[in-house]
């Protein structure tokens, strides 16, 4: 069977990168996390005592030295920034919002887009994001727009958060994730929405295996499709 290029996008918490890393492994696929990128230069930034939303000249002018790469070390998916593994350290709430103020910088999307277009060059990638299915991979054989309510996606971020054993409060993270809705929405560089061939799926009601099944499902159809 040939495999596609699948691009997942939806607002933050919606469960797209779990269920894209799962699905990705049980069908074989490469599992591309573009939000890790985001972060990374969130952190590069951050660790470099750059203010991002006040000295963004001085960040465009860095870009060239901020090298990222998204790995598989034996089955664990790691992100490196400049060699120096910052898997955990992107995960963090400043990195978060950091994420979502670097997102709105041209330069920055023009450096990362062309990056992950580069990553999915071969195919039989599932690529997560906000802006996959629109811009990244605007060809891309199945499109699937995850979403769920807020207080859900706030739920299953502070249980993420717990599992990892990072100290958290619940509020704080709802108010985060609102937050960066209205970002993420409201940007005027490729702003998240559906794409208008994407397959809306909300998940408020739906376990973790439902929702990694109805993807490998449109997956399977999908390829059967294209064959
Ligand atoms: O998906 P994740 O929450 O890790 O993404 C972090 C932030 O990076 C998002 O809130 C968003 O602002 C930005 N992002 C983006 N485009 C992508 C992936 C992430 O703008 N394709």
């Amino acid at each position: 069977m040939k495999k596609i290029s699948v691009a997942i996008d939806g607002p933050a918490g919606a469960g797209k990168s779990s269920v894209a890393k799962t699905a990705a492994s049980v069908l074989g696929y490469v599992y591309i996390d573009t939000g890790a990128m985001y972060r990374s230069v969130a952190v590069y930034a951050i660790e470099n005592g750059i203010d991002i939303a006040g000295e963004r000249q001085r960040l465009i002018k860095c870009l060239g030295d901020i090298d990222i790469s998204l790995r598989n070390d034996g089955g664990r998916q790691t992100v490196y920034l400049n060699d120096v593994d910052v898997t955990e350290r992107i995960r963090t709430a400043d990195a978060s919002m950091g994420a979502s103020a670097v997102a709105v910088i041209p330069e920055v999307r023009e450096k990362l887009v062309s990056e992950q277009k580069a990553m999915a060059r071969d195919g039989g990638v599932i690529m997560d994001g906000r802006d996959i299915g629109t811009s990244v991979l605007p060809g891309a054989e199945l499109k699937i727009y995850l979403t769920a309510s807020v207080a859900e996606r706030a739920k299953r971020r502070y249980n993420e958060n717990i599992e990892r054993g990072m100290e958290c409060d619940y509020d704080e993270i709802e108010r985060d994730v609102r937050k960066r809705d209205e970002n993420d929405m409201t940007r005027e560089v490729s702003p998240l929405r559906k794409a208008d061939d994407a397959v809306l799926l909300d998940t408020s009601d739906m376990t973790f295996d439902e929702v990694v099944g109805a993807v490998t499902d449109m997956i399977r159809e999908r390829e059967a499709d294209v064959l």
